[in-house]
């Protein structure tokens, strides 16, 4: 059976939960453990997906198509793992599923309660097996919030079906500093932790975010009021970049913690990945500057995959990447011009298309290196349309009714009738051999994952062709343009699918690794 870790959180929200669960599974893996990860977050939507990314930071999705909260994206990357649509399971999904239950009278008249029939159906999800040694679960929200009540209750009951020894409570606390008394202040800590023991749950590791290491004392003192020993009680200290975080951990000895608790056997982790990227980090490297043409750059997590990929891509071309954020809804082309390459990332409506239709015809018309995600794409698409073909009123339908649509909804596509809906998930493209696309990737099969409504219309392919821009990329039943790329340009590429869900901190993304290698060769020059 496998061993369960629960991350909760209390003071505050936002402590970083998700980092802290990814870097302890690290931690385990380094070990040569196998760990899945899951995300149980207490509100009632249904799923993320229809959450703006103005709010709550980017929309995550999966293989299988699963519209998820970007914690989903750390286990991917930190764990190099698969998830699907049961880890990120929300309360509203559990509300939903037992009314439908409910309505299909599968509880055969019984009076449906918070306990047992929705605890129940948290533990369902919590214990779906997973074939690994561990799985690590972190429960979203605050302790202390009303929708994250049941949550605990029902990691209290599971930890009693299992049995205690066979799960691990790990909570995320603040530790405040007071400047005028130069004190860390650990009451709201003994706070967290006494609510979350009126739950009936006794944390046996602690991780106390604060702005300095904690003395001993601090430790003890923790430990005493908190009915836990000192040596269980961690700082987390705030550092620059995420990936230091496991290194720290693992110098406070966490993976001992764990392995005391569950009885395994101590052992030294190979760290060597996360050391590799921390002297990237150090080290002394060119810079390249990537203009990213968007609208949610308030959100600080609203293109988390993106910033994240473009930095593994840097880590493995040995440059630093700058990201210049180009507002999409003030650019005029004067604005790009000391930039290395231009991105144009995913996006929805029509606010901001028209700076992205002119960022993608400056760098096609101005030679610099070009990468387009999805409406990226869409917009090089329609700016070689209209400026290229001389179709004036070209367009997509997302953005115009009455226009020449070149990017369209196409239902009863080979992936069934997608009309109004979105395709989502892991989509096979079948790439076209002497093309750029080709030489990125260095196969003819790829799979990346999709979340859009609108494709490039197939039968435009030959006229675009004829122009300079080919279609490089296509869905197996050759209907639908997944990636294009123009053939006199050093570097102009575009796929209809988001590439950054699939980028490794450890190896990069074909793409991404090529996008920036293409815009240091651009800078040398
Ligand atoms: N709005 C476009 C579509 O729905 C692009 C979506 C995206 O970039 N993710 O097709």
């Amino acid at each position: 059976m496998a061993k369960y870790i629960f991350i909760t959180g209390g003071v505050v929200s936002s402590l970083g939960k998700g980092v802290a669960a990814a870097s302890c599974s690290a931690l385990l893996q380094s070990r040569g453990y196998t760990v899945h990860a899951r995300k149980f977050d207490p509100y009632l939507n249904i799923d993320p997906g229809t959450m703006s990314p103005f709010q709550h930071g980017e929309v995550y999705v999966t293989d299988d198509g699963f519209e998820t909260d970007l914690d989903l994206g750390y286990y991917e990357r930190f764990l190099g793992i698969k998830l699907t649509r049961n880890d990120s399971v929300s309360g509203g999904r559990i509300y939903w599923d037992v009314l439908n239950a409910e309505r299909r009278g599968d509880y055969l008249g019984a009076t449906v309660q918070m306990i047992p029939h929705v605890s129940n159906k948290i533990k369902e999800y919590i214990a779906a097996p997973t074939n690994t040694d561990f799985v690590v679960c972190e429960i979203g929200g605050t302790v202390g919030d009303i929708e994250g009540k049941i949550f605990l209750e029902s990691i209290r009951q599971f930890a009693n079906d299992v049995g205690r020894k066979n799960v691990m409570f790990v909570h995320l606390t603040l530790a405040p500093y007071l400047e005028k008394s130069g004190e860390l202040k650990t009451k709201p800590t003994q706070m967290s932790v006494r609510e979350l023991l009126e739950n009936g749950i006794q944390a046996d590791m602690l991780i106390v975010r604060t702005p300095r290491v904690l003395s001993a004392d601090e430790r003890a003192k923790i430990g005493m009021f908190c009915n836990l020993p000192a040596k269980n009680v961690i700082s987390g200290i705030d550092v620059d970049n995420i990936y230091k975080i496991p290194l720290a951990y693992d110098a406070q000895h966490v993976f001992d913690i764990i392995a005391d608790h569950f009885d395994l056997p101590s052992a030294v982790g190979n760290m060597d990945k996360f050391q590799r990227i921390e002297h990237y980090l150090g080290a002394d490297l060119p810079r390249v500057v990537i203009g990213v043409v968007g609208k949610y750059f308030d959100v600080p997590d609203a293109y988390k995959s993106l910033n994240e990929a473009l930095f593994h891509a840097g880590m493995q071309n040995n440059v630093h990447v700058e990201l210049k954020k180009i507002n999409a809804e003030t650019f005029t082309p004067d604005d790009a011009i000391d930039v290395d390459g231009i991105l144009v990332p995913g996006g929805f409506g029509t606010r901001g298309v028209s700076g992205k239709i002119a960022a993608a015809g400056y760098a096609r018309e101005n030679k610099i290196p070009y990468m387009g995600i999805c409406l990226g794409m869409q917009v090089a698409v329609i700016d070689f349309a209209r400026n290229v073909l001389g179709i004036s009123d070209a367009d997509s339908t997302e953005f115009s009714k009455n226009c020449t649509p070149i990017i369209n909804i196409m239902p009863d596509h080979n992936s069934g009738n997608m009309g109004g809906t979105l395709r989502l998930g892991a989509y096979p493209c079948v790439i076209k051999p002497n093309t750029l696309a080709h030489q990125i990737y260095g196969t003819d099969n790829i799979s990346e994952r999709h979340r859009h409504r609108y494709e490039m219309d197939i039968s435009w392919a030959d006229k675009f062709a004829d122009a300079g821009m080919i279609i490089s990329g296509r869905s197996p039943d050759g209907r639908l343009p997944e990636m294009i790329e123009l053939t006199d340009h050093p570097f102009f590429i575009a796929g209809q699918f988001h590439p950054e869900f699939q980028s490794s901190p450890y190896t990069g993304h074909p793409m991404f690794n090529a996008f920036i290698a293409a815009a240091a060769k651009h800078t040398v020059k």
